[in-house]
């Protein structure tokens, strides 16, 4: 009776052991992606669990042109004009493994370039605040190896970069500004898109913006923040919109719950803020010392 009482007792300690491991882990970027691999999860959870959580892995290609068109037919891309800025810009530029997977990879730095099926679903919330060709203008807040960026750019400025739009790339880490701006010229249009300073990356904390780039017709935040910063609200044009990853108020980090929230400013400047689907990022931190 003792030896089983005892061994009850471990294989509950145990348990409880591997449980509190597995929720602060799982915060932890590369273990994180460790895990959404062993455990075929997106890393990105949605709304609507048989779109995103099955589709996303079912829409992996061999090239970039398969991705996308794959992304198409789960119907993680619906809009064209994002199926089109997606296609001209190659993932392998700017990630350094399986570019063509739908699901994120390592960049270094503790960065990760995100998955296809998120890039797609922030691309496709901003797009009413991203016209062609008239002059918007996009803040990307931690655009780590620039890909997200590169197709923003595409959308505000046509996949010629020749229209009228100027997006900024803004990301704490100088190593990854640099990355970026390298993984965007090994393209013709992207070393376009730089040289007429209608890309720009910059080196600072994006949790307080860029405002010297603004007003902006679109606000893109690539990792989890703790709140809805409201110094991004006000550097959001009226109208204007921000897809911005928060952690949940209620959970606090503990599971690591967070939501896309989207605001949107109207002509007036009134700000309306909604809750859309499960996600799990990175949070926006200190930079490191
Ligand atoms: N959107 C990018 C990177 C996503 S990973 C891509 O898909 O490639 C999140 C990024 O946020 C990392 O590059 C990280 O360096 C950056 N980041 C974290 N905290 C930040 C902060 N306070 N200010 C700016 N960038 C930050």
């Amino acid at each position: 009776m003792k030896i089983l009482i005892k061994s009850t007792l471990i294989v509950l300690a145990s348990a409880a052991t591997a449980l509190f491991l597995g929720i602060y882990l799982v915060q932890i970027d590369s273990i994180s992606i460790l895990l959404n691999t062993l455990s075929n999860q997106p890393h990105a959870t949605g709304d609507n669990p048989s779109k995103s959580a099955t589709m996303a892995w079912r829409s992996s290609g061999r090239t970039n042109a398969e991705l996308i068109s794959n992304l198409y037919k789960s119907q993680l891309i619906t809009s064209d004009r994002v199926r089109a800025s997606m296609s001209s810009v190659d993932r392998a530029h700017y990630a350094p493994a399986a570019p063509y997977e739908d699901s994120p990879q390592s960049i270094g730095f503790s960065a990760t370039i995100s998955a296809p099926h998120m890039h797609a679903s922030a691309a496709e919330s901003l797009l009413p605040f991203m016209p062609e060709n008239k002059g918007a203008k996009v803040l990307d807040v931690g655009s780590g190896s620039g890909y997200l960026t590169h197709v923003l750019a595409n959308l505000v400025c046509g996949a010629d970069g020749k229209g009228d739009g100027k997006v900024v790339g803004i990301d704490h880490i100088a190593g990854l500004t640099e990355m970026a701006t390298r993984n965007m010229k090994k393209s013709e249009e992207g070393k376009r898109l730089l040289d007429s300073g209608k890309v720009e990356f910059v080196t600072g904390d994006g949790r307080k913006g860029y405002v010297e780039g603004g007003p902006y017709d679109a606000i893109h935040v690539g990792a989890a923040a703790s709140e809805l910063h409201p110094v991004l609200i006000d550097q959001l044009r009226s109208p204007g919109r921000m897809f911005i990853p928060v952690e949940d108020e209620e959970d606090r980090g503990m599971f690591g719950a967070q939501y896309i929230w989207v605001v949107d400013k109207d002509e007036k400047g009134e700000v309306k803020r909604r809750r859309d689907m499960g996600v799990r990022y990175v949070m926006l931190k200190d930079a490191p010392k």
